[in-house]
């Protein structure tokens, strides 16, 4: 099965907002077996939204569309809908009588814009909103299937989640597997040297996703066999690098190490300004291992949070293991970027020196990742 994705707003165009929605989707799209083939922004114009729909659904099987459904636009991509699908709107008091009384329990009177949201066409199904008011449509049009859904991400997603997606999935008559492997702390070209022999003659397809904090290794076939026994090979070659699959990410993944062996986890951070604490905590549950951290930016606070010697910073100076983020600031022994952690877990005092590149933001983010990176490999007794 094949799925085109039609994101509508004048914000995507203008570039205020970056369209997430479609990339969101077309990785869970993928994760049931469906190929994501073309994708289309459109303004929030009701004749380039009904063209959008007749050019995508030529192009897939399923078609679709975020964006324009709240009460404020006048409806265009619901009146879009009803053009294209030749479906009538009628009221569902049922739901008007619900969304009024919800406004009401704020303490509020339902808006008389907000009524245009109890229409539901007299074909397909309306899809419920649980974080929201605009509510999505499903139908089937000459054997596509277009689908419409609010350009809010946490209630697009809300959605996908609890009925387009189980739909599809029930649907998909392609028998596509698909493994993500994540990989982190090293180069993609490494990469794929290492796994020279285990792709040669694989008839797996296989790509290599770089983005700046790592290397997602997709592979996908029509035969769940030969993916199960390259993703063996894989883990085989560079187990080492690898920290989770599908969309788990590295703090998630060093979250469980903790709680399965039962270890602590506290931070001291400088160059990363909290980003280290911010990410750990973004994992549910994360109180469980996680004490606290102190961001010791200074001297005077590596001196007196954490107790660095002042002989210490003296002699070795700020930047140095034993005790530059950029733009500025950096020499030849100590360049910009360079970054040093340590890790002690009571038993064996562990510490490196890495020198990342010159964007502040990108060394922050290269060093929270590198400092997470060292407790995973730590943990499970790879370093
Ligand atoms: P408005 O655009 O005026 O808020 P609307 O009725 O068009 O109202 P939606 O487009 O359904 O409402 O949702 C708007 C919100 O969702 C905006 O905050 C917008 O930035 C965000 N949004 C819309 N489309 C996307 C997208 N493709 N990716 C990420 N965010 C999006
Ligand atoms: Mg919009």
């Amino acid at each position: 099965m094949k799925s085109a994705l039609i994101t509508i707003g004048d914000e995507l165009l203008g570039g205020y907002t970056i369209d997430s929605n479609a990339a969101w989707i077309g990785r869970k799209l993928m994760d049931i077996g469906i190929r994501t083939v073309w994708k289309l922004t459109v303004p929030d114009q009701k004749d380039d939204i009904v063209n959008a729909m007749s050019l995508a659904a030529e192009k897939a099987d399923v078609v679709i569309c975020t964006g324009g459904l709240g009460p404020t636009r006048d409806d265009i991509t619901r009146d879009a809908y009803c053009e294209f699908t030749g479906a009538e709107l009628e009221m569902d008091k049922q739901y008007l009588d619900e969304l009024s009384a919800r406004f009401e329990r704020r303490g509020v009177t339902m808006p008389e814009s907000n009524r245009s949201q109890g229409l539901v066409p007299d074909r397909g199904s309306v899809i419920p909103n649980p974080k929201g008011s605009a509510r999505g449509m499903f139908c089937s049009v000459d054997g596509r299937w277009i689908c419409i859904l609010p350009g809010v991400p946490a209630e697009m997603k809300g959605m996908m989640e609890e009925s387009v997606l189980p739909e599809l999935g029930d649907m998909s008559t392609s028998d596509l597997f698909v493994t993500n492997i994540r990989t982190t702390g090293v180069m993609e070209s490494k990469l794929h040297d290492l796994l020279d022999d285990a792709m040669n003659g694989s008839p797996v397809s296989i790509a290599f996703l770089p983005g700046f904090s790592g290397v997602d290794i997709r592979l996908t076939s029509e035969d769940e066999s030969v993916v199960a026994e390259l993703s063996r090979g894989v883990y085989k070659l560079a187990g080492k690098y690898i920290y989770a699959e599908d969309w788990v990410t590295l703090e998630e993944s060093v979250g469980e190490c903790l709680r399965e062996k039962g270890v602590t986890l506290a931070v001291a951070e400088s160059c990363t300004g909290g980003l280290l604490g911010d990410r750990i905590t973004n994992v549910a549950g994360s109180s469980d291992y996680f004490l606290g951290g102190v961001v010791c930016y200074s001297d005077e606070a590596k001196i007196n949070l954490v107790g660095v010697k002042r002989e210490t910073l003296d002699s070795f100076g700020a930047v140095s293991e034993a005790g530059v983020a950029g733009p500025d600031g950096g020499t030849e022994e100590k360049p910009v970027g360079l970054t040093c952690f340590g890790l002690d877990d009571g038993a064996n005092p562990f510490s490196r020196s890495v020198t990342f590149y010159r964007d502040r933001r990108f060394n922050k983010e290269l060093s929270a990742q590198t400092a997470l990176n060292s407790v995973r490999l730590r943990i499970t007794g790879q370093i």
